[in-house]
Formats: C-alpha cells, structure tokens, sequence
C-alpha cells in the first residue's frame, strides 16, 4: 500500500490558498504521518513540519532523529530536513522554513503547548488558528488505499471477537478476559493495543467503563469493545456484546432495539447524506421503544490514523457524507445499575451506498 504524500502537501497548501493563511506547523502525530508518512514520536525537543503556503515543505528535526526521518522517506515526499543539535534553540528554524510571510499561521491540534507557547514568543505578531480547518476534510476523505487498510483493521479485530468464546466465562475477572483479549489484538497483526473494554452486569451500563476485577457471573450481558492500530497506521475498533448464559429477558428485549437501530444507521449512510440524519436514524428508533435517554452518546466518531477524528456522526452535524469516508456506527442502550449493550461497526461511505469494515454479524453472542 503506498500512499501519495506529495499530493496531500499540494492538497493542503491549496487549503492553505483557499484560507488566505501562511503556513502550516505540524508536530508528530496524526497530521504529520498523514502529509509526510513519519511516525514520529512528540518529545520535549521540538520535532515540527513547516508548510509554507508558497514555498517548499521542512521538517525541523533533533539531530540524533534525523536517521529516522531520512528512513521514513520524508525527502521524497519533497520535504527538505533541517536538523539541530542539542543546546541550541530550534524556534527560530521554523522561522527561517516559514519565509517572508507568516500572517495567519496554523497549527496542528497535537503540538504540544510548550512547542506552541515557545513559538509564539519567536511570532509575536503572528495569527493563529487550527490546522483541523485544512487536514480535517482531506483526512476525513480517505482514498482507496486507506479504506484498504481499514477494511484490513477491522478483518484483524473480528478475528479477536470470533474467538471471545475462548475467553469469556462465568467466573472469570474482566481483568482475566481483558488480558487474553490483548494478547489475541497483536496475534491478529495490530501493532499495538489501543483500548480492551470488557464490562459485565451493571459495568455495561458504562460506554467507557475501565476493565475492572469484578468476576463475570453467568447470565450477565458482556460488553466487549475493542481497538488497536495496524502497522500501517490504520485503527480498528469494534463492539460486540455477549452474554454468557441465559440473559434477562428485558435485556433480549431492548438488544433487539438495538440491533434493528444499528443496521437502520449503516443502511442511511450514503453520499450526500447529512452526518447528523445518521445519528437520527439510530436514535429514532431507540427513543420509539422508550429507551431515548438511555442511549447517552453520539452514533458515531471518524477513524483513520486516530480512533477518533472526523467526520463525528452526532447531531448538530449537518455536513454531508462523502465517498472515502470511514466512521463508527456505535448505538448502545445502558441502564444504569443493571446492564446495558452497545454494537459498533466501522463503514466506509462508498460512492453509492455503504461498505461495513466489520463483517461479522450484530446478533447478540450466547457463549
Ligand atoms: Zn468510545
Ligand atoms: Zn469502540
Ligand atoms: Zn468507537
């Protein structure tokens, strides 16, 4: 899979153009493996790609990191390095990348602000706004190649839930489960393990619920959702719930909400489609069975690079869906005490219609 990274660097000085702003100030994280491919690390030495409007890129490195920016390719993307050694200020270098003209500058959401603080000293005069204007819409669309990668994620974490019987028993600590879980996400290829929830009985009833020591008693409803990144740096995230045992039956009852809300939400997403009608799809039905004010979250969040980015499928949005666009369908129902239940597929907004990312089938999992 190989992606185009001097085209996204045109793609976001014609962003810039379009805005009338001066540059982009982009430190490692998500944006700066997007326009450049550079996993780098965000340290206290000031790593940062500066983007003029009008002029050639520079990734202002530490010295002892400029190895691993030449290894990551960042120079054929057309990105000149600057490198600093230790004890000298690197604050004015991105001065010197920036040129002539540094009006309206932008800056990434992940800089940190000691970075961003130590900037603004050496650009008293400078305006500052958000780079998420300019790379938000280019990295909600995602091209082929990275839908590839999602739909390559999300293969890798159904493999961890097709095997959760493996695991999950009556008797067993969510911690136990937890950790099996884990296990299985870096057998699967991801390279690391972004998030283990297991949430059993009245721990469902919580969307972010921290895996605890509680022990699973037969019968409960499980939450299980579960993430990781690939080695190319594409996310997975995906819930399923379970129940070992026989559940209660008000909980078959509003699972079967549930379940016809989530596939109502994938079957509304198509291009031109506000995000917001999504949401409504998903919560209508919900809120028409009596449970409105116990689905307490948005639908949806954008994945990619990041677990969380745009587009957000919650109301409010009225930006239309568009092809290339790849986000959460997550409704869940909690009740605060007892239990709760959640199904969360990743899709991709296709030219016509809908792709799910996560194919394995929504039905409440008897183990
Ligand atoms: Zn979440
Ligand atoms: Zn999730
Ligand atoms: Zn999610």
């Amino acid at each position: 899979m190989s992606h185009d990274f001097s085209e996204r660097l045109d793609r976001a000085r014609q962003g810039l153009t379009r805005l009338g702003w001066s540059g982009l100030l982009i430190a490692p994280g998500a944006d700066l493996r997007y326009l450049t491919g550079y996993p780098a690390v965000a340290l206290e030495r000031l790593t940062c790609l500066v983007l003029p409007r009008d002029g050639e890129p520079t990734l202002v490195v530490p010295r002892l990191e400029r190895p691993a920016a030449q290894d990551s390719g960042v120079e054929a993307a057309g990105v000149r390095l600057l490198d600093y050694p230790d004890g000298t200020d690197p604050y004015p270098s991105v001065l010197r990348g920036i040129g002539a003209d540094a009006a309206i500058l932008s800056v990434g959401d992940q800089m940190w602000a000691s970075h961003l603080l130590a900037l603004q000293a050496v650009l008293p005069q400078t305006r500052w706004q958000t780079a998420r204007r300019v790379l938000g819409p280019l990295r909600a669309r995602k091209s082929p190649a990275e839908v590839a990668a999602l739909a390559e994620a999300g293969a890798a974490i159904d493999a961890v839930h097709q095997r959760m019987g493996e695991w999950l028993r009556p008797g067993r600590t969510e911690r136990e489960v937890a950790g099996d879980i884990a296990r299985a996400i870096r057998e699967t290829g991801h390279a690391t393990v972004d998030f283990v929830i297991v949430a059993a009985g009245p721990d469902a009833a919580s969307p972010h619920h921290d895996t605890s020591d509680r022990t699973i008693g037969a019968g409960e409803p499980v939450v299980v959702d579960i993430g990781g990144t690939m080695p190319s740096g594409y996310c997975s995230d995906c819930t399923r719930t379970y129940v070992v045992g026989d559940a209660p039956p008000d909980f078959l009852e509003y699972y079967a909400v549930l379940q016809a809300a989530q596939r109502m939400a994938v079957t509304a997403v198509a291009p031109g489609v506000p995000a917001q009608d999504v949401d409504t799809a998903a919560r209508t039905p919900i809120a028409d069975a009596g449970y409105g004010p116990a689905f307490l979250h948005r639908t949806g969040h954008g994945i990619g690079l990041e677990t969380h980015e745009d587009p957000y499928i919650v109301a409010g949005n009225g930006e239309p869906l568009g092809e290339g666009m790849t986000f959460s369908i997550e409704p869940g129902i909690y009740l605060e005490g007892r239990h709760g239940a959640r199904i969360e597929d990743i899709v991709a907004c296709t030219g016509t219609g809908v792709q799910r990312l996560n194919t394995t089938s929504t039905d409440l999992v008897h183990l």
